[in-house]
């Protein structure tokens, strides 16, 4: 049986696996996200020593995901200096194999879809809220691109009463990312999410500015289902709220089926965890099979 490589490049981590194409993870190591000098060369090793017929990468953005443009494969402008203009396809093209390369949010949507909680579903969205806030989206079956990727974690939004000023995106005064990522958490409180478990406040306030990004993805995208993972979601009782929220922004003018049981619409990765490295083997599958 084929052996599909897949690289999770994400800011903080990178995953490496090895997996069959119907999605066994047979082996995978992480390390830390460092300068590509640190890591690309310990991941070319680690793939090449193991016979891939395929990779399939998920990388953080923003990246070039236009297999037509002359910069495919490449992280575009960054905040992290040393990766700016790195290129992800021509690091691995000394492995020989036919590669695919997405975003890491599409890919984890591509994850779900194939294996997790919207199976046999063509329209999904998937968010992961963590160092930042990253939108994955698949439309009517396929992984969207347009000018780029979307980049729907800088949506504006309404900044509630008492907590102005507290937006930390450098590009935006009141951004779903700069509202509602980890580092805007520990901004606004002053202790990390996992120390604000037990104080209601943060999680009200954190269900809003996320219920009002998922208000704009509904009316925009009508997703089939809305999955959400990242380390913040690890606060599990954002979920009730955050539905409830979109019921209410919402405010009666959808009527469907999806929203009446609105427990199974917006929902936890069905990949618990795993839903990037399934993308990036499902994305290799791709490649290999056509
Ligand atoms: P990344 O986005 O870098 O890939 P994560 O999804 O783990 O990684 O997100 C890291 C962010 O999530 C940090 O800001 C961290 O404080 C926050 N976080 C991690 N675990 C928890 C938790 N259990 N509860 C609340 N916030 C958490
Ligand atoms: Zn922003």
């Amino acid at each position: 049986m084929a052996r599909i490589g897949a690289l999770e490049a994400g800011g903080t981590k990178m995953v490496l696996s090895v997996g069959t194409p119907d999605g066994r993870v047979l082996e995978r190591e992480e390390i830390p996200t460092q300068g590509p000098d640190d890591c690309v060369d310990k991941m070319v090793d680690w793939f090449s020593s193991r016979n891939i017929d395929a990779l399939g990468i998920g990388a953080f953005g923003p990246t070039d995901v236009n297999p037509k443009s002359k910069t495919y494969g490449q992280i575009l402008e960054t905040p992290k200096l040393a990766w700016r203009h790195f290129d992800f396809l021509d690091a691995f093209k000394s492995l020989n194999v036919p590669i695919g390369y997405d975003t890491d949010v599409n890919v984890a949507c591509l994850g779900e879809v194939t294996y997790g909680a919207a199976r046999g579903l063509d329209t999904v969205i998937y968010i992961t809220v963590g160092t930042g806030v990253g939108i994955g989206a698949m439309i009517g079956g396929k992984l969207l691109h347009g000018m780029l990727h979307p980049e729907a974690g800088h949506v504006i939004l309404q900044v509630r009463p008492g907590d102005e000023g507290n937006c930390v995106c450098p590009y935006h005064d009141a951004c779903l990312e700069g509202l509602a990522a980890g580092p805007s958490i520990e901004h606004r409180w002053g202790a990390k999410g996992f120390e604000l478990a037990d104080k209601p406040e943060v999680w009200e306030l954190e269900s809003d500015y996320l219920a009002q990004g998922l208000t704009d993805f509904v009316l925009c995208y009508s997703p089939q289902k809305i999955i959400m993972g990242g380390g913040v979601m690890k606060q599990t009782q954002l979920f009730p709220l955050v539905r409830q929220k979109l019921l209410k922004y919402l405010n009666g003018y959808l009527v469907l089926p999806e929203l009446q049981d609105i427990d199974h619409y917006v929902v936890e990765a069905g990949c618990k965890g795993d839903q990037g490295v399934l993308g990036c083997i499902e994305l290799g599958r791709r490649v290999l099979e056509g």
